[in-house]
């Protein structure tokens, strides 16, 4: 699903980049295209249309690209286009967010944080995502005894936190083996029971996984003062939503950050990023993070190498020095979105399977 402003531009490259990896890794997928957001109002009326609904669900995964643009911006609620995506998150029951935020050394320089610091940096965030604060009864408002009042009901069951942990302990052991779990349990009841069921789950079925648990206020703290130390964070929907944005300043650019919500049948995989409409049309936009989202898509279907191998394919190409706009640096060559795409396609081809650092290609 394209979707709207450069989410054509960076689709049409991760599908290229998918196309090189099935070519190298030996798989075939087969896609069909269907509109979202804006270009779905255009052309049918609705934000998410029922039968793009009904395809969407009859897939193996959807890779979108963004939705919105100022063209649907006088629309209101379930007519605007984000209210599509909304939409489809909720009907795939994608209750498991993913957001890896990577710092290779050679764009260390380019964060906001010292380049020792956040240099190395390669941390996952899992964030619950249909529970908790935004989705828990009683909520609204009442009047009180002293006048109006509000609230909100942070409710988690232990299901709901045991699928959740699993989601976390699988991508640990596909990653460097150690998860985090995020929580307030100094204060919240719904913390404390967080915490039992995570560590009932690690001790039950992932033994072999390291666990530790911090406190939000201080997992905030800790992932600015030494972001590297972090694999797997996992946590809860609202800690998580903040987390996982605190998280995407490290890079330095939002033209790099990709996505996954899974635990439906069918997963999203999309960037970071908006429809970005300031350079929409302009072969300026990054197709990284959308590069990086359908890597993440194969690796949810198990396709570790060729996933591993765009993933090296993207810091190689970067680590040479071609760079779309949003990554310029001193001795840098700028590339369009094309040529960028173009680049990381070439070198999948070229990829061997196995794992080496990206230093030996710079
Ligand atoms: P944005 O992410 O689209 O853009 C923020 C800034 O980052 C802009 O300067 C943009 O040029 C730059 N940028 C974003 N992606 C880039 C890329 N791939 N390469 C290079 N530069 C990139 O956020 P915004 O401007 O707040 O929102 C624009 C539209 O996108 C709005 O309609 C908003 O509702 C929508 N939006 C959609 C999603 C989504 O589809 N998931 C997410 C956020 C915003």
């Amino acid at each position: 699903m394209p979707g709207d402003g450069v989410g054509p531009e960076v689709t049409r490259e991760a599908l290229r980049v998918l196309a090189a990896a099935g070519e190298r890794f030996g798989f075939a997928l087969a896609h069909e295209e269907f509109p979202v957001g804006g270009s779905a109002i255009d052309a049918l009326g609705a934000p998410l249309p029922e039968s793009v609904k009904t395809a969407c669900l009859a897939s193996d995964a959807v890779l979108l690209g963004a939705v919105g643009g100022p063209a649907w911006d006088a629309l209101q609620g379930d007519l605007r286009p984000e209210a599509g995506l909304l939409a489809l998150r909720k009907a795939l029951g994608a209750y498991a967010n993913l957001r890896p935020v990577a710092v290779p050394d050679f764009l260390a320089g380019a964060s906001p944080l010292r380049r020792e610091v956040v240099a190395g940096t390669d941390m996952m965030i899992v964030r619950e995502l249909t529970g908790g604060i935004y989705f828990s009864s009683p909520k609204g408002p009442v009047e009180g005894t002293g006048g109006k009042e509000a609230r909100n009901t942070m409710r988690y069951s232990e299901a709901e936190i045991a699928r959740i942990a699993q989601v976390a302990f699988t991508w640990a052991r596909r990653r460097r083996g150690r998860v985090t779990s995020v929580d307030k349990a100094n204060v919240l009841e719904v913390s404390q029971l967080w915490r039992e069921v995570v560590t009932r789950v690690r001790e039950t079925d992932y033994p072999d996984v390291e666990l530790e648990h911090l406190y939000i206020d201080n997992a905030a703290m800790q992932i600015v003062r030494r972001p590297s130390d972090f694999d797997v964070v996992v946590t809860a929907n609202l800690f998580g939503d903040i987390l996982s944005d605190l998280a995407a300043t490290l890079p330095g650019s939002l033209g790099l950050l990709p996505s996954a919500s899974v635990g439906g049948a069918t997963g999203l995989f999309e960037p970071v990023h908006g429809s970005a409409p300031d350079i929409a049309g302009q072969g300026k936009a990054n197709p990284s993070a959308a590069i990086l989202s359908a890597a993440m898509m194969l690796e949810q279907w198990g396709e570790a190498d060729a996933a591993r191998a765009i993933r090296r394919a993207v810091n190689e190409t970067l680590a040479e020095g071609a760079r779309t706009a949003d990554m310029r640096e001193p001795g840098c060559r700028v590339v369009s979105t094309g040529e960028m795409g173009a680049r990381v396609a070439s070198r999948v081809r070229q990829e061997t399977g196995r794992e080496q650092p990206v230093e030996a290609a710079a």
